[in-house]
């Protein structure tokens, strides 16, 4: 799952847990070991690159 944190970044969260921490090296989750879903990778990169337009669009703005 995807959390937005507080600046409006996306996080990717634990689908078992709903934990936050990852071990990026092997994509399991830090608490549950639950493996990342390459499902959540493909959104959280594609959440990432979403928050990153809005930003680029935001700072056109000013
Ligand atoms: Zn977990």
């Amino acid at each position: 799952m995807i959390f937005l944190n507080p600046s409006g970044a996306p996080e990717l969260g634990c689908d078992a847990c709903g934990c936050r921490w990852f071990d990026r090296r092997t994509g399991t989750c830090y608490e549950c070991s639950t493996p990342v879903s390459e499902e959540s990778q493909a959104e959280y990169r594609q959440a990432l690159v979403e928050f990153a337009q809005r930003r680029s669009a935001e700072s056109e703005e000013e």
